[in-house]
């Protein structure tokens, strides 16, 4: 889902907005080399990737979950190019009738992925096409209403369906059987953000010294989506305020001005906190209840501010 950008204490969501566009394509690791983090996972995927590429089978299909920014989509298409194939990329709510899925399926190449964002918000209709899909590489289609109606069966070229989710349990049990890799992308720690700031500098041509890394680093709430943001942001405090350098001061002014405070916590976080501690006597409280307080919807305090906080 992609927001739009106006208010400034937009900076800290995790999730999509649209100045992310920007420059997206060229941040976006291709590789896993250039893929910072998430060591074990990693590792993991790296195994059954070569396993697949020498019996030139199909990989098992991947679940990714985790928090939105984390790399799940950028994740996605290294994995297609490690295995060398093309992917095709859709998500769960466009997906909205049966022919929409089975249009997608039956234009697969043999091996070649498909990665579903927001998976969890797939309807059940369609859920259910996916399923003989994923074990068989069949889909059944209805032709005809009424007393013509009749069902085909269409063979697949053999897939892999990348699924990700922001969370793993929103899923059907008979949908997360079907994935035979599940990968857990989790926050990241203040060293690998600053490689992460480091690497997207030297992309973007922006002057950043250690200092001015590591402080991006330790206020992008384990997010590299917010981090590369950040690092746009304060690129043009540096630019207007000194030589155009982004230092530890020029990131502290930046970000002070921007609602942000050491700890990467925005103003709604800190409303969260109060309302918890003096509305609510320190819990436990109703998210609903809560929503209504610091005036947000209670899905976006689950999935976006929920985590960092309990993380922190
Ligand atoms: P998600 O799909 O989980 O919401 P994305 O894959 O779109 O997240 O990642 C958001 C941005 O963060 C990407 O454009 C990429 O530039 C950056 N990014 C994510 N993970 C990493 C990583 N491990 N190393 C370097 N950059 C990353």
């Amino acid at each position: 889902m992609i927001k739009s950008s106006n208010s400034s204490n937009n900076i800290t969501t995790p999730d999509k907005l649209e100045e992310d566009h920007l420059n997206e394509h060229n941040l976006r690791p291709i590789s896993f080399k250039d893929f910072v983090g998430q060591g074990k996972e990693i590792e993991k995927l790296k195994v059954y990737i070569e396993a697949a590429n020498k019996r030139g089978e199909s990989l098992d299909h991947v679940i990714l979950y985790g928090p939105p920014g984390l790399g799940k989509t950028t994740l996605a298409n290294i994995i297609s190019k490690e295995l060398d194939v093309n992917i095709k990329m859709t998500s769960g709510p466009i997906l909205v009738r049966a022919g929409d899925l089975a249009g997608v399926l039956t234009n697969l190449d043999d091996r070649s992925a498909l990665f579903i964002d927001e998976i969890h918000r797939i309807n059940s209709v369609v859920e259910e096409y996916l399923y003989s899909a994923m074990e068989d590489y069949v889909i059944d289609i209805m032709l005809d209403q009424g007393p013509n109606a009749r069902s085909v069966q269409l063979n697949l070229n053999p897939f892999t369906l990348i699924g990700a989710t922001t969370k793993l349990g929103n899923l059907t049990s008979p949908m997360r059987d079907r994935f035979g890799v599940v990968i857990r992308l989790d926050f990241y720690n203040n060293k690998e953000l600053s490689r992460i700031v480091q690497r997207s500098a030297e992309l973007l041509d922006i002057e950043i010294d250690q200092k001015g890394c590591q402080q991006i680093a330790s206020r992008s709430r384990g997010t590299p989506r917010i981090a590369n943001r950040i690092l746009k942001r304060t690129r043009d405090f540096a630019d207007v305020k000194s030589d155009g350098t982004i230092t530890e001061s020029i990131v502290n002014e930046a970000l002070n001005a921007l609602g942000i405070d050491e700890l990467g916590l925005d103003e709604m976080d800190i409303n969260i906190l109060k309302a918890l501690i003096f509305n609510f006597n320190g819990g436990p409280v109703g998210l609903d209840s809560l929503g209504v307080v610091v005036s947000e919807n209670p899905k976006t305090i689950e999935e976006v501010y929920e985590p960092f906080l309990i993380k922190e």
